[in-house]
């Protein structure tokens, strides 16, 4: 491993995904790393830099689908604790990227900090929840975010301030190579209120994903005005297939893989939905799954 002596008790090589994946689907990345501290991990951003190759970041994996070839260059996977720490000082929370939204979320509720509480069940990390302003019907990670500290391409930490975010429908100005942790401002309120609210939006979210299904991820944005699922109904692609990859039958925005499915399948079936969603509604469906 030349090109990262030095680093070798952190970085594998040929490291299958699919673990590391809601879809369980998908092949190796050429180089993966856990990196134990920040310091370690902006002289690993400096390596790959020097040596030219590229990195991915890979907070949960509930929003991506890794082709079958797997991906060449670095993955970076925030797993260590340092990255994971979530400390409450009055109305802020701060989180690592690498932390558990679940946890902040619980975390916050429990010690009378309010407003995260409309996140609950959506899975994944702080960073990747950041990175696409992840959110419900009754809100979004932005509007709670008033800070972050990031790692540039070149391995410097920055602080962006509100001032500097920007956050918009599963969008955001937070784009640099790693989101290494938040500061989210709250509001005080009763904890026992809180968590029930918690649970009930929990509830209510969870009433929207396919029950049974683990490996299934919701695909497409919603265009404004309308519903990805109900127009997927509406191009009569509720249950469509391609190999084993299937177009969920209680939200159809869902794809859910079955038994010896590809991520190929995966892709063919998005393309089939696109086209047909196109051609009968005159919708372009964006993506709102990453495909690496
Ligand atoms: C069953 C199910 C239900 C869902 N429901 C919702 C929902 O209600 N609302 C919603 O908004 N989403 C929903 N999602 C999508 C997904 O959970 C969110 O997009 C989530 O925020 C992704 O976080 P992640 O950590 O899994 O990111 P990943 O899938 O690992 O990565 C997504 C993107 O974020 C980037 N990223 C991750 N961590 C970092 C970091 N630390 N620094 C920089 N970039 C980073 C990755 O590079 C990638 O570009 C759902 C997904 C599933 C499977």
């Amino acid at each position: 491993m030349g090109v990262f002596q030095g680093f070798e008790h952190v970085v594998r090589e040929n490291e299958p995904l699919a673990p590391f994946t809601w879809f369980r689907l998908g092949g190796a990345a050429e180089y993966f790393a856990e990196p134990t501290t920040v310091d370690e991990l902006s002289r690993l951003v400096r390596r790959c830099d020097q040596e030219g190759i590229r990195i991915r970041l890979l907070g949960g994996g509930s929003n991506l689908l890794v082709r079958d070839a797997g991906v060449r260059g670095m993955v970076l996977h925030l797993a260590a604790a340092p990255f994971c720490e979530i400390k409450i000082d009055g109305l802020q929370a701060r989180a690592g990227g690498g932390a558990k939204l679940a946890h902040l979320i619980s975390r916050c509720a429990a010690a009378g900090l309010g407003g995260l509480e409309s996140l609950a069940g959506i899975p994944g990390t702080v960073g990747g929840a950041l990175h696409g302003n992840a959110g419900t019907q009754s809100g979004d990670i932005g509007q709670w975010t008033s800070s972050a500290t990031v790692m540039t391409r070149s391995g410097e930490t920055l602080t962006r301030e509100r001032d500097d975010l920007r956050f918009a429908y599963r969008e955001s100005s937070l784009d640099d190579l790693v989101i290494v942790d938040a500061i989210f401002t709250l509001e005080r309120d009763d904890p026992e209120i809180l968590t029930k609210r918690l649970q009930k939006n929990w509830i209510v979210t969870k009433a929207a994903h396919p029950t049974g299904a683990l490996c299934a991820i919701p695909i497409f944005k919603d265009p404004e005005g309308a519903s990805a699922a109900s127009l997927i109904d509406k191009a009569g692609l509720r249950g469509a297939r391609s190999g084993q990859a299937e177009v969920c039958r209680t939200n159809s925005n869902f794809i859910v893989v079955g038994n010896g499915a590809t991520s190929q399948d995966v892709e063919q079936l998005i393309q089939v939905v696109r086209n047909k969603v196109a051609e009968r509604t005159g919708v372009d469906l964006e993506l709102q799954t990453e495909i690496w």
